[in-house]
């Protein structure tokens, strides 16, 4: 409040100021005028013509001024004191203060083009109704091939002619597009992104992970040599170890028989290792009509093997459809989401294996069991790999805490998500998710439906 007056009150000063001069100097004026008509005997014609000449005045200064503002040149620093004075150095301080904006708003912008320009990444602005090109950086040149000024204006699919960059365009290029071979210089890998930017406007944004796929590759191609290097040596000992009978060293039988349990592990961490590093490097897998029917019996039987009578298993298969995808390793996953619901459910527990159709057309796999259940924090880590809840009951039980991650990789491959709910102490439910296109028809119900 205080303060507020205060402005107030060194605001008006000048203006003040200014009223009172001009009054005294009317006032002045026309007593001079009144003085000398009265000294000649003429005082209201002197008077009238007095009032005449300062109105002409005014409108001189108002035109002077309306002149200055139409012209839009830039104002000089006012001299006097009158009004008018004033009004002009109004007029210049809002000028000066109009032009400093001005200049901070130009570096302002000027700094955001420089810093979009010397981005690493690529960044173009498109027009959101055709795509065509409004801006590029320097950086898109060299990722994306573009060229100042021939490609402004052009359509963006028009000049990276990639199908896969066009097809992610058309399809409105809602998630990031991975691993896109650029258009620009050789061999360069890049990922894109596509951000709405303004009601006109999008960003799309390619950025060069060449070196970051080389590096995934050499890490894949690494783990899948050491495993590979590893496999001889451990069927060597494993045979060896096979060979020697427990009864024939009785004082050795139980180290051998936990030599025994750990080179079988040892040996299905590298089968798994080796099965992972095939499903990565795959973009896709060979697809067949997938029977059901026998895959679930088969899996059941599996289950009932495993379970050895301590749990029950019990089947249902509502879906009446099979899948369109790759039998082995539709059968991998599924026996690895079976095989954990046995193996870390208690005996007495249930198992059900759900074959049924989703709300969306689609049909899933859903293994479920009324084991110990996985508390909420660690189920967005489960299919990485080595990851444990409890890494004693996993070794213990014999898993490699390889199973989720192969099953993950699996059904990416077929287009299907992984989808996990449990509660500690109630059990789990994993299910396989596959989109209506993997789902086909079985032969028996085909022939039903026709007769
Ligand atoms: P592992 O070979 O150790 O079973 P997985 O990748 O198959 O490895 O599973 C990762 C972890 O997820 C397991 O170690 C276990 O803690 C947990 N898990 C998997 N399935 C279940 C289940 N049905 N019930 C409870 N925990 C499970």
């Amino acid at each position: 409040m205080t303060l507020s007056v205060r402005h107030r009150f060194r605001a008006s000063t000048p203006y003040k100021r200014a009223w009172q001069h001009t009054a005294l100097r009317l006032l002045l004026i026309l007593l001079a005028v009144l003085g000398v008509g009265v000294w000649i005997g003429q005082p209201w014609p002197l008077l009238c013509a007095g009032l005449l000449g300062v109105l002409i005045w005014h409108y001189a200064q108002l035109h002077g001024l309306l002149g200055l503002l139409n012209r839009r040149r830039r104002l000089s620093p006012p001299r006097g004191q009158g009004v008018f004075s004033e009004l002009s150095r109004v007029l210049y301080e809002r000028q000066r203060e109009g032009q400093a904006r001005k200049r901070r708003l130009l570096g302002t912008l000027r700094a955001f083009r420089q810093a979009a320009a010397a981005l690493p990444d690529a960044v173009v602005v498109l027009s959101r109704s055709d795509q065509r090109i409004e801006w590029f950086n320097k950086s898109s040149e060299r990722l994306l091939g573009l060229s100042y000024p021939r490609d402004l204006d052009n359509r963006f699919s028009n000049l990276v002619r990639t199908p896969r960059v066009t097809a992610w365009l058309e399809s409105g290029a809602e998630e990031p597009l991975l691993d896109v071979q650029g258009t620009g210089e050789e061999g360069l890998r890049l990922s894109m992104r596509l951000i709405d930017y303004t009601a006109e406007e999008q960003l799309l944004i390619a950025r060069d992970v060449s070196k970051l796929l080389h590096l995934e590759q050499v890490r894949r191609d690494f783990v899948a040599n050491v495993s590979h290097e590893l496999r001889t040596p451990l069927t060597v000992l494993h045979g060896y170890l096979d060979m020697l009978e427990p009864d024939d060293v009785p004082e050795w039988a139980s180290v051998l028989g936990e030599m025994r349990r750990q080179s079988g592990r040892m040996t299905q961490i590298v089968e798994d290792l080796l099965t992972l590093s095939q499903l990565e490097s795959r973009d896709s897998l060979p697809l067949e009509r997938v029977e059901m029917a026998p895959m679930l019996a088969s899996l059941l039987a599996e289950a009932e093997a495993m379970s050895a009578g301590r749990h029950r298993i019990v089947l249902e298969d509502s879906a009446g459809c099979d899948l369109l995808g790759s039998a082995k390793e539709l059968h991998s996953a599924f026996s690895n989401l079976i095989i954990n619901a046995v193996r870390y459910t208690p005996a007495g527990g249930d198992v059900r294996v759900e074959f049924h159709r989703s709300g969306d057309g689609g049909v899933g796999l859903c293994v479920v069991d009324t084991g110990p259940g996985i508390a909420p924090q660690h189920l967005a880590r489960l299919t990485e790999r080595f990851y444990r809840v409890s890494t004693s009951r996993s070794r213990d039980s014999g898993g490699t805490g390889l199973g989720l991650a192969i099953v993950k990789h699996i059904l990416q491959l077929h287009h299907a998500q992984l989808r996990l709910e449990s509660e500690v102490g109630r059990g789990s439910r994993f299910c396989c998710a596959f989109i209506a296109r993997h789902c086909l028809p079985r032969d028996d119900e085909m022939a039903d439906t026709a007769s």
